[in-house]
């Protein structure tokens, strides 16, 4: 049966995105990378996105058992939150985890606490559901520069903090491209106009960190790609203007912060003001929405961005 919510995009060299359908379509992409018959998924989505990578494997014609690694960029749960799942249904594949990511694959507690004081505890019920373990004999820690081998190609796996300080990025010379998780930002196709893609930073709690975020962006540029690939949502390809654009946002989220670091309702405040930076850079950009539209479009990134940039605020060593 033809799942009518599986919603794919087919790139060369054998990459494909699969929206996850978390949220809303072309939030969340989980890629599938397929070499001589053996693949790969690079993140997982959420529960209820398992069924749909199933699909999409089985519409390649590619075997459960023929998955070798389920890479998981970082530990947040709309990437990771679906692989335990996922990975009960792979026979012979091997999560990749940063070394201080995978304990928290292994033993889910105390990441969905984490995600509870972010979200409360019945939204986190709400969005993930009970997150499967993975077995530790299944999981992987990588090792920074770590090479794998998926059929006739090999996949890096480099190291990026800033987001998060279990992150990784995986470097694919056979297309030229980087799965970058979330540390060259979330690139929603929504905003594309016909000057490109438009790309803002993700600062989600708890790990962000500016000097690392800055040095993770330089750190992908440095591999030389033609296009990357983000989780949110899926490939990008004009990377030197992505990147400045990148380094730009990132001190201008900082900006935001400390702007309003002693203000009286500090959250709102930075809240209204990140919106209406964003709505202005994407009017630049040649994007013009509805408040709604912009709402509905940003609220999510404005929040959680929020909350990370309020964490980093009352946790930085002021120099
Ligand atoms: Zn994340």
């Amino acid at each position: 049966m033809v799942n009518q919510n599986l919603r794919t995009t087919d790139f060369d060299h054998g990459v494909t995105a699969i929206d996850t359908d978390y949220m809303r379509p072309l939030l969340d992409a989980s890629h599938l990378v397929i070499d001589h018959g053996r693949a790969a998924f690079v993140d997982a989505g959420v529960n209820a996105s398992v069924p749909l990578l199933l699909e999409a494997l089985r519409q390649k014609a590619v075997d459960v058992g023929d998955v070798d690694y389920v890479f998981l960029t970082h530990v947040h749960l709309d990437h990771a939150g679906g692989a335990g799942q996922l990975m009960q249904r792979l026979p012979n594949a091997r999560a990749v985890l940063h070394p201080r990511g995978a304990r928290h694959m292994i033993e889910p507690s105390k990441l969905v606490k984490g995600s509870e004081a972010v979200y409360g505890k019945e939204r986190v019920r709400e969005m993930y559901g009970d997150i499967t373990a993975i077995p530790e004999e299944r999981v992987h820690a990588v090792a920074d520069g770590e090479e794998l081998v998926l059929g006739d190609r090999r996949l890096t796996c480099i190291f990026t903090e800033g987001h998060a300080r279990h992150h990784y990025c995986l470097a694919d010379p056979a297309s030229d491209g980087v799965f970058t998780g979330d540390s060259f930002g979330i690139s929603y196709r929504d905003f594309d106009t016909g000057a490109g893609e438009f790309i803002f930073p993700t600062t989600t709690p708890v790990h962000f960190d500016p000097v690392e975020a800055h040095k993770a962006i330089d750190r992908i540029m440095a591999l030389s790609p033609n296009c990357l690939y983000l989780t949110h949502y899926s490939k990008v390809t004009d990377l030197p203007r992505l990147a400045d654009d990148m380094h730009r946002r990132i001190d201008d989220f900082v900006a935001i912060a400390t702007h309003h670091a002693a203000t009286g309702n500090r959250t709102r405040a930075m809240q209204d003001s990140m919106f209406a930076y964003l709505r202005d850079e994407l009017e630049e950009h040649g994007f013009t929405a509805d408040e709604r539209t912009l709402h509905e479009l940003l609220d999510v990134d404005v929040t959680l961005n929020t909350m990370g940039l309020e964490h980093w605020l009352d946790h930085r060593v002021v120099t």
